[in-house]
């Protein structure tokens, strides 16, 4: 009994009250408008220069392509207008020594060969016309602009956006390191190597997997009204929602549109109350922050997402194990031990090491209400290294996960809500002006909601996905915060949005492309060519004597590319161009 008597008071210290929950909905507010009064704040609120969200008709066909960690994801995606699509995808690993390459060219270079390699295998009618139509690129009629793939360019590393295609590397992470590259605009990398590869593509759009995530979820939602807010839940969390430009008050560098009025902001949530003002903190919250490589940074983050909650877990059971008096993972109450051996934690075991509990831990916890807990004292052997754990351990771990999932849960919630309430969404709609109470629930379930009164909120990543009740935990927030309770909880929809980094990068491709002026991408186009041109023209003899006359304007003719050998290197047209260069 002193296990479950002490697993309680642990989850306790995970709870906070309805009156935090709105103390922490008001700081939110308060801090995204100072994000979006001036530069340098807890929460960055980063224009995207995206000024709309779909609503599902749009059409067309676009590239997008993802360079997020460990693999490289080209895909094709062919809106049909209809809130539906269909995607065509490869991925490639990316090789080990590009991640530490000596030079950015050579990293974006592979990149954009892959892109080749997917056009020739999955778009090579498109392609070939686009060839043959190159070799007529000096009269008008010989290069169109409706020809050329627009791509989104989902790029998961720290950027500093300057347009809605350019944005200046501000360092890298995930294991990459190509110091080269930082400070330089990675559209223009990419577009280089496209360009010398000859390839149909503009990159027209520089995308955060936030922002893919609201146009995903707007453009396959119900119904014609937009979403409002696209937030991630997985490794990390953050959020991008659509905000007045007349709010956003700080300087903006980079060209937009200003016509819808309103502008995507990438709010970088994970950095809300680092100084603490308001998040409920444990001592377990306290050693990971203090055992983290950025102590007092993304403290929203570390208390909500998938990389820290396995990690608040361990640190709290390794706690409970400290005290000689408490039982956990030992065998002091053998009765209860149903598996009739003793309960052993092995010196390897995750619990002794940092990071090593994954999340997915709090999932299996919360999902198994059976009366033996048989699957998650299976899991507790098998990812906490813990050989026949008994019921009360596993009660005791269930209790602890469910206290910081739910704690999870709830936070993120507040998050949603205080977008709803920054934004004024509920008040703009047709339920408001005609009074409240028209919105009439019985006990026999809820009358549906109107349309136009519903506000759409996409949601992606691990967690929200896979941890049951997370949106029940979500909505508890809702319900008791100022301006939204349970009347406004009700209108607010949350619904998965997949594959945002396809879709949605090939969604805010298409929004580039509007706000282009005709033509400018053809004209663009044909003074580099004339450029390149000219020094080819004009250079040297080269050394090797080979590649003299390719010039680089005349494409030679592409070879066919039969089916299953695209693999195979096209005829080397790139390696013509470079001394243009
Ligand atoms: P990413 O954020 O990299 O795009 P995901 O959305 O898949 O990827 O999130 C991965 C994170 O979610 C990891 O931190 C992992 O520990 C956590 N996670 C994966 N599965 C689950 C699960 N079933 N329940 C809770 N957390 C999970
Ligand atoms: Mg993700």
């Amino acid at each position: 009994m002193a296990l479950l008597a002490e697993a309680k008071r642990v989850a306790a210290e995970f709870d906070f009250p309805d009156d935090v929950v709105r103390a922490i909905g008001d700081e939110f507010v308060a801090e995204m408008n100072e994000g979006l009064e001036k530069n340098a704040t807890t929460m960055s609120q980063i224009p995207t220069y995206v000024t709309g969200v779909p609503n599902g008709t749009e059409k067309g066909l676009y590239l997008a392509v993802d360079l997020g960690g460990t693999n490289f994801r080209v895909c094709s995606i062919q809106l049909h207008g209809d809130t539906t699509f269909s995607l065509t995808q490869s991925k490639v690993p990316i090789p080990r020594e590009l991640m530490e390459a000596k030079t950015a060219k050579e990293l974006f270079a592979f990149l954009a060969k892959q892109i080749e390699i997917f056009l020739k295998k999955h778009h090579e009618d498109h392609f070939e016309a686009h060839v043959r139509r190159r070799q007529t690129v000096s009269t008008p009629e010989g290069y169109r602009d409706e020809n050329i793939f627009r791509l989104g360019f989902t790029f998961s590393f720290p950027v500093h956006q300057i347009g809605i295609n350019r944005g200046t590397l501000i360092r890298w992470t995930k294991g990459f390191n190509i110091p080269d590259a930082i400070g330089q605009d990675v559209c223009a990398l990419l577009q280089e190597e496209l360009d010398l590869l000859k390839l149909p593509v503009k990159v027209a759009a520089l995308v955060n997997d936030t922002v893919g995530t609201l146009m995903a979820r707007s453009y396959t939602s119900p119904g014609k009204t937009g979403t409002l807010l696209g937030a991630i839940f997985g490794t990390g969390t953050n959020g991008a929602y659509l905000e007045k430009l007349s709010k956003i008050t700080k300087p903006m560098g980079g060209e937009y549109d200003s016509s819808t009025g309103e502008m995507v902001i990438n709010t970088e949530w994970g950095s809300f109350d680092n100084g603490m003002k308001v998040l409920p903190t444990t001592v377990y919250d306290n050693i990971l922050d203090r055992e983290s490589v950025n102590p007092g940074i993304q403290m929203f983050e570390k208390r909500i997402s998938g990389m820290f909650l396995g990690e608040i877990l361990r640190i709290a059971l390794v706690q409970v194990m400290k005290s000689p008096t408490i039982p956990l993972f030992r065998d002091d109450d053998s009765s209860h031990n149903d598996y009739n051996s003793t309960t052993t934690v092995t010196p390897s075991s995750p619990l002794y090491m940092q990071w090593a509990v994954d999340s997915s831990i709090l999932s299996i916890a919360e999902a198994d209400n059976s009366v033996g807990l048989r699957a998650l004292r299976q899991e507790i052997e098998k990812c906490l290294g813990v050989s026949a754990p008994s019921i009360e351990d596993a009660q005791a771990v269930k209790d602890i996960a469910h206290a910081i999932g739910k704690r999870a849960g709830r936070l993120a919630g507040i998050a949603v809500g205080a977008i709803v309430l920054q934004t004024g969404r509920l008040k703009n709609n047709a339920l408001a002006s005609s009074g409240t109470d028209a919105i009439k629930t019985s006990d026999a379930g809820d009358t549906p909601i109107p349309e136009e009164d519903i506000v759409d909120i996409g949601v992606d990543g691990s967690l929200v996905e896979f941890y049951p009740n997370f949106e029940d935990y979500m909505r508890s927030s809702l319900r008791v915060m100022n301006g939204i309770g349970p009347e406004g909880e009700k209108r607010i929809r949350i619904g998965i949005a997949k594959d945002g980094s396809g879709v949605g990068a090939a969604l805010i491709a298409l929004v580039a492309a509007k706000m282009e002026k005709p033509s400018d991408y053809v004209n663009e186009l044909r003074a580099k060519l004339v450029r390149v041109q000219e020094n080819v023209d004009g250079r040297e003899n080269p050394a090797d004597g080979s590649t003299s006359t390719a010039a680089a304007a005349t494409v030679p003719e592409s070879k066919p590319v039969a089916p299953g050998t695209e693999k195979e290197p096209v005829n080397g047209e790139s390696k013509d161009l470079q001394p243009g260069r």
